[in-house]
């Protein structure tokens, strides 16, 4: 058996959760609540309250006061700024603490954040990058179309109060990229965090509060989709809806948002592909396409490149490198510096991703290794082996649905159109990447490609740069001038200097 996590949870200090709404930590109004199962070893790590339609309500009215009537939307540029960079210093200086409780959320190893991506320096680069946004938020001056004497400008204002709902797997990450935009911009917020990572949300929270905050700016409410989500997203008092998640709860979200009209941006899912082309350093795309998949997050990531499609001649090398990633990572307690993976996050997840591959089996795909799930020591928590499959079709349900477990489908190609072809064969579009040593054909592959990134031999998140999905993997982006932007909305003044415009 994995050694008991819940020593762990003791170490942080965290009292059993709690909802932020104006200023005040709290119960819930009914007192229901949440227990945590960690997928490591299946154990009560914790509860929280859920909080129910009453809760939802008030946080959303201390929001809305806070943004109509309170300090922090008028507060000038340099200020907020100076907030914000408070922001990313408190984070560093609690990083291991927010590392733990992200272990303590999703089993995430620790070992996993001296990964850039998976940093509390990430974490804190994206509060510094915003700070540096808050005195940019131009608008622009124009000249009056039919001429005459009055100026035309426009000015970007805070589109008010938010409602971020973010998901399990990265979230420190995630809850950053809606939290510091929406700050840097003068918005207040109401933040749902997934009921299956809490704890480590509830923190950054607090120390967001403790950077200076007025009352109000920030709220959390803690609970599943329904109620704590359902509500949030149907309050009529909301303005925009910033989620990241599945394209089902997507869906529900744009529907929601009719009622009054919200603003909405959506981060969703994924099915990247990796092209992998006879003139590559093959192994190092194995490397890397594999290594995403299995190691930290056991391929539990948006942006994962889970459709290898490799030329032909380089199938057999790109297998073997690929098989020797998989033979090198290890699974248990994420608190193990030993330990490079994790479990899938709950029993429900396990058994979907343990069907997807029995699918893949029978629609006729070649199962190479993997495809078992933990046993012995893991047999209480949600683990799968690393698992790959060759010889897949790509209308095979392993090549179509984002599987969210450490599966690699490896499609044959033979030249760049078919490569093409098969890559944006997808309901999706949020990342891919392209092995190659020809600059040109890797160039022309990444205008080909219908994604929101590309990376050419190698890929890594840049807090600056901006992050977001082409067709049902998103609507928006997170990160850079575009993300910002759409925590704002454009007001048009004009201003004139004669009395023509009376
Ligand atoms: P999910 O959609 O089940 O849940 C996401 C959040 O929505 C959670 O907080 C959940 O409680 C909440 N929610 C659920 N039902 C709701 C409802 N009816 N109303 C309002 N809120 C509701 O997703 P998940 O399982 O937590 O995360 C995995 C998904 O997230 C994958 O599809 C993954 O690709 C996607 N993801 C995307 C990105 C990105 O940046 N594009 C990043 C990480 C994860």
């Amino acid at each position: 058996m994995v050694a008991s996590i819940k020593p762990h949870r003791d170490e942080t200090g965290l009292t059993d959760g709690l909802l932020l709404i104006d200023g005040t930590w709290g119960p819930s109004a009914d007192e229901r609540s949440w227990t945590h199962n960690h997928p490591a070893t299946g154990e009560d790590v914790a509860s929280f309250p859920i909080a129910g339609p009453h809760d939802v309500d008030r946080a959303v009215r201390a929001a809305r006061a806070a943004f109509d009537e309170g300090p922090w939307p008028r507060t000038r540029a340099g200020e907020r700024g100076k907030l914000l960079r408070r922001i990313a210093d408190l984070v560093r200086e609690h990083g291991d603490e927010l590392l733990a409780l992200q272990a303590l959320d999703n089993s995430v190893p620790l070992t996993f954040g001296g990964v850039y991506g998976m940093s509390y320096g990430f974490v804190a680069d994206v509060f510094d990058h915003h700070a540096g946004w808050v005195d940019k938020l131009a608008g622009e001056t124009l000249p009056p179309f039919q001429g005459g004497d009055h100026m035309v400008m426009t000015l970007r204002e805070p589109v008010g109060v938010v409602a971020a709902i973010v998901p399990w797997n990265a979230p420190l990450l995630l809850t950053a990229q809606k939290l510091a935009p929406a700050l840097a911009a003068g918005c207040t917020i109401v933040v749902k965090p997934s009921e299956y990572a809490t704890f480590s949300v509830l923190r950054l929270v607090a120390l967001i509060e403790e950077a200076g905050l007025p009352a109000g700016v920030i709220n959390v409410v803690t609970g599943p989709g329904d109620p704590t989500g359902d509500a949030l997203i149907h309050h009529p008092m909301v303005d925009k809806v910033s989620f990241t998640g599945s394209r089902a709860v997507g869906r529900k979200i744009i529907e929601a948002s009719a009622g009054t009209f919200k603003r909405v941006s959506l981060e969703l899912g994924g099915k990247s592909p990796a092209l992998v082309f006879a003139d590559a350093d093959v192994a190092t795309s194995a490397m890397m396409t594999m290594g995403t998949v299995t190691l930290g997050l056991s391929g539990q990531v948006c942006l994962a490149q889970t459709r290898a499609l490799v030329h032909r001649d380089a199938v057999d090398e790109f297998l073997g490198t690929s098989e020797m990633i998989a033979g090198m990572v290890s699974y248990g307690n994420p608190f193990d510096p030993a330990v490079s993976s994790s479990p899938l996050i709950n029993p429900r997840q396990l058994d979907r991703v343990l069907g997807l591959i029995g699918k893949g089996q029978e629609e006729g795909a070649r199962l190479v290794f993997g495809g078992t799930r933990g046993e012995g020591d893991l047999a209480a928590g949600n683990f799968v082996a690393p698992t790959l499959f060759t010889d897949v079709n790509n209308d095979m349900a392993i090549a179509r649905e984002e599987v969210f477990g450490p599966v690699l489908s490896v499609i044959p190609f033979t030249d760049e159109d078919e490569a093409i072809k098969i890559a944006n064969a997808t309901e999706y579009g949020l990342a891919a990447t392209v092995w190659t040593s020809d600059l040109k054909r890797a160039m022309r592959m990444t205008k080909a490609l219908r994604a929101g990134t590309v990376g050419i031999n190698g890929y890594q998140l840049e807090p600056h740069a901006a992050f977001g999905g082409y067709r049902q993997s998103g609507i928006g982006r997170e990160g850079g001038r575009t993300a910002i932007e759409a925590y704002t909305e454009v007001k048009t003044v004009l201003l004139p200097f004669t009395d023509e415009m009376m």
